[in-house]
């Protein structure tokens, strides 16, 4: 789905906008930089008193990003690696070992809701570049299920005597094949935050698709301040947020079923698929909003919601310190109903 989360306090630009100025001193420190990346928009706005232009260095952290884990370019590293045919090991970068690693940690905890070597049976529901089948062929479903075994999948990591570090990712199965796509945002989100931080800035917020990093605060001292979509009222062109939260120093990811599905036969087909019965999960949830430290882990937490629907997702949100939520869930038809887990009130500015 494309921009779960907007901007409270979005100032267009353009590609790179020396910005805009408000007419308030503060602001005329303000950057703002937009485009597009992983088939969705980028916003990044920071605080610099230079003004300095980071738009050719953020572009080629996202090129090297999307290099790595795009299942939409044909040589990206995880492009080859889907194609190996027969058991076997590619050397990958740092960017998809990564990833790699918090896939395997959030696959555990949420007991392999979260499975990103579901490729096969994302695919074959029409996503992720497939085209999704007239009918159901349900001894098809089966079968891909049995491939899309996360276990079957490992990265490893070694340094060389001169200290250089390399990194691989070995199937045990030529047919195991992974697929990012609900996670690669949220690394996109981190990965042009910490270069940006690495140069010196210390407030800024990063925008890709609604998956959204703060840092430090906004010019007027206070929290950055995000939006989260209305999933009804919402359109594609006219957003209305739900609620707004003030977010210092963390992450916020939202998934949700509402904008991107298939119609199979007259049923809904949602991009969630379950890795328990590998059909899409359609359940009373519409919505999940996870805030978090990095945005890596945010993303990934929020399909994991998805998955678990209402009952396992705060389960999911309440058992884990280290995460806050928001549900928006369905009781009945147009009628909207949200769950909140405490610290995720405290942040909330408005109802
Ligand atoms: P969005 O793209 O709106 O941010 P998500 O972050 O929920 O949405 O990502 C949805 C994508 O994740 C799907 O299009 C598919 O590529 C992939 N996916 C679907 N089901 C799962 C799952 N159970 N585990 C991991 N990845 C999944
Ligand atoms: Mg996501």
């Amino acid at each position: 789905m494309k921009r779960t989360v907007l901007l409270y306090l979005m100032i267009a630009g353009l590609i790179v906008s020396s910005c805009k100025s408000p007419g308030n001193k503060e602001n005329e420190e303000l950057v703002s930089l937009e485009g597009r990346t992983m088939g969705t928009e980028l916003n990044v706005q920071y605080i610099d008193s230079l003004k300095r232009d980071f738009s050719k260095e953020v572009d080629s952290v996202l090129i090297e990003v999307n290099n790595s884990m795009s299942t939409y370019i044909p040589n990206s590293l995880i492009s080859i690696f889907n194609k190996m045919d027969t058991a076997g090991t590619l050397e990958v970068d740092r960017h998809f070992y990564q990833v790699l690693l918090i896939a395997k940690e959030i696959h555990r905890e949420s007991h392999g809701a979260f499975n990103p070597a579901l490729y096969p049976l994302i695919h074959y529901w029409g996503f992720s570049g497939g085209t999704a089948p007239d009918e159901i062929d349900s001894s098809k479903v089966d079968s891909l299920l049995k491939i899309c075994n996360f276990d079957l999948i490992h990265g490893t990591m070694a340094i060389s005597g001169e200290g250089d570090t390399s990194y691989y990712v070995t199937k045990d199965d030529g047919r195991a094949q992974l697929d990012f796509g609900a996670i690669a945002k949220g690394y996109g989100v981190d990965a042009v935050h910490d270069l940006l931080r690495s140069r010196g800035i210390a407030s800024l917020m990063v925008d890709i698709g609604g998956e959204v990093r703060c840092s430090g605060v906004y010019t007027d001292g206070k929290a950055w301040r995000i939006g989260i979509e209305d999933p009804i009222k919402s359109t594609v062109n006219s957003k209305k947020a739900m609620q707004v939260i003030a977010l210092e120093n963390k992450a916020i990811a939202t998934s949700g079923n509402y904008r991107n599905f298939r119609i199979i036969n007259g049923q809904k087909m949602v991009h969630t698929i379950n890795p328990a019965s590998g059909y899409p999960e359609l359940n009373s949830l519409l919505s999940v909003s996870i805030v978090t430290e990095d945005c890596t882990h945010a993303d990934a937490y929020a399909t994991s919601c998805m998955v678990l629907g209402l009952e396992g997702a705060r389960e999911l949100i309440s058992k884990n310190p280290d995460i806050e939520g928001m549900l928006i869930y369905g009781i009945e038809e147009g009628e909207l109903e949200y769950w909140s887990s405490p610290g995720f009130k405290e942040i909330t500015l408005k109802d």
